[in-house]
């Protein structure tokens, strides 16, 4: 046994915050806990130990919001609000618009009907939230997404696009499950036209079982709808799978075939292995945890042309936007710095029905090397320095990228230094048009729950009392707290009357 570090979790009875170990032993990292009243647990935390080696090297930089709602008094992760010790800024913010829903998934926790509770914050109060989200200094939130509940079974949902327009978020997603987009035709270009800028569509897999079990009936046909409407519409879609373990951790592969196929408007696919609720018994928890490392070896197994080494943490990233920040004069722009040891990620494009994954015509670690230590001499100073690194980034790209590799339709030297030179963004978005992203997140649950993570997380929630509370903690610890607080009984009356609002 190896150990890594101390840190805290929670236990997976009673969700009280215990002290915890976080440790290596015959290959996997484990996460051990003892609970004075509930006792030992034992879980896995990475299941391949070589791998969390390597990205371990990708720890994000600090950079703590400076105007923290509240203090650190009681110690974290009991004070989220943001507190003070909180070590990222809020990337994406996330609003439940409603607890309200047009399916009852089996795997849901948010139904109204069923809590008998009604959540659905009014206009006013998300325009608060945005706000709060928007006053964080010293980097605005950029993106929203809003989530549920359903929140396309709001009538206001394209109101709200505009609103968090409105407030200037410069990114706008919803968290769907597509119904209403396939059934209501017009909604996609009525979302697109208000600003929406991605559909985050939930997609189990591409046969009838995954729906059957995880939602409770074969919603296939209606995802394909909801694509083609937001294909009109030109309303790009992130498919996001939940992934199980004996139900749909077989498809991986035919999904990123399937976000192939339709590539002109699906522009990544995000997985998230289900995250267990407490009370799961602990050996359940073992035989279905699906954790990163599994997840990449799946997608090697099953696609055979995306590799391990192709996928980094996205905070692996930074020095992209530490480089052009440098470049600008600028702070370094809101980037994905999650911790390392949440997600995975890596592009990949398509030449002649063949996958290439940009690492396959990059060196990613020799050019994030060079933009470090662009960005670091930018910093230092000097007579005409940025000149300087500009003319050497025109001689150090071509021994970066290899041409003969780069696929036909992208001139990837000429996209990076125009973003470089001009700080032509179109550039960047070129590169994205032609790319896939293919990533994962593992969100935490009370087994795997740890405090090192959940500081660094950049997804956080805004609630109606102007709390913004990292998504971890918040579906680990304060989900019922919140709903509790904010919600009415579940009666038509309210919800018209929260809507008019
Ligand atoms: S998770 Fe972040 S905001 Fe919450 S208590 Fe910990 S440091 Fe503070
Ligand atoms: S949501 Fe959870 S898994 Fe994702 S960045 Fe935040 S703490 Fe990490």
């Amino acid at each position: 046994m190896v150990f890594i570090k101390k840190t805290k979790s929670l236990c997976p009875e009673c969700f009280k915050p215990v002290e915890a170990e976080v440790y290596d032993e015959e290959g996997k990292v484990w996460i051990k806990k003892d609970c004075p009243e509930h006792g030992h647990f034992k879980n896995t935390y990475w299941s391949d130990s070589e791998l969390y080696k390597r990205v371990s090297a990708f720890d994000p930089s600090i950079k703590s919001v400076e105007n923290p709602q509240v203090n650190n008094d009681m110690g974290c992760p009991n004070n989220c609000g943001i507190c003070s010790d909180h070590e990222t800024s809020t990337v994406l913010g996330l609003i439940d618009v409603t607890n309200r829903c047009n399916l009852k998934c089996p795997v849901c926790f948010a139904n109204a009907a069923i809590s008998k509770k009604l959540y659905e914050p009014s206009y006013e109060e998300i325009r608060q939230m945005l706000k709060s989200l928007r006053d964080l200094k010293p980097i605005p939130t950029p993106a929203i997404q809003y989530a549920g509940g359903e929140p396309t079974v709001r009538k206001d949902i394209v109101g709200l696009i505009k609103l968090a327009k409105e407030e200037g978020f410069s990114h706008t997603q919803i968290a769907t499950n597509g119904l209403r987009l396939a059934r209501k035709k017009i909604l996609a270009q009525e979302l697109a036209d208000a600003g929406l800028n991605t559909v985050y569509l939930q997609f189990d897999g591409v046969s009838e079982e995954p729906y059957i079990y995880n939602r409770g009936k074969n919603l296939l046909p209606q995802k394909i709808e909801a694509i083609e409407n937001c294909r009109k519409a030109n309303l790009g879609i992130v498919l996001v799978p939940t992934i199980v373990k004996g139900v749909n951790d077989q498809q991986i592969g035919d999904i990123i075939n399937f976000a192939i196929n339709n590539i002109d408007i699906i522009h990544g696919v995000n997985f998230q292995p289900v995250s267990f609720a407490g009370r799961t018994p602990a050996n359940q928890v073992e035989k279905q945890r699906i954790t990163i490392p599994d997840f990449i070896n799946l997608v090697e197994k099953q696609t055979k042309q995306i590799h391990l080494d192709d996928f980094y943490p996205p905070s692996a990233m930074e020095p992209v936007s530490h480089f052009i920040g440098a470049l600008e004069g600028e702070e370094p722009s809101a980037t994905f710095n999650c911790h390392q040891h949440c997600g995975i990620a890596t592009y990949i494009f398509i030449e002649n029905g063949k996958i290439v994954p940009v690492t396959e015509f990059i060196d990613v670690d020799r050019f994030l090397e060079f933009l470090d230590d662009g960005a670091q001499k930018i910093d230092d100073g000097g007579f005409g320095i940025k000149k300087r690194v500009l003319f050497s980034a025109t001689k150090e790209l071509p021994k970066i990228i290899d041409r003969d590799k780069t696929p036909e339709s992208l001139e990837i030297s000429k996209i990076l230094l125009n973003v470089f030179k001009n700080r032509s963004y179109d550039s960047l978005r070129e590169f994205h048009r032609n790319s896939l992203l293919i990533s994962c997140m593992h969100f935490m649950d009370p087994f795997n729950f740890d405090e090192d993570r959940v500081k660094k997380c950049v997804i956080h929630y805004a609630v109606p009392d102007g709390r913004i509370i990292p998504f971890c903690t918040m579906n680990s610890m304060y989900r019922q707290g919140v709903e509790d607080e904010f919600s009415v009984p579940f009666k038509p009356e309210n919800i018209s009357k929260k809507i008019k609002n």
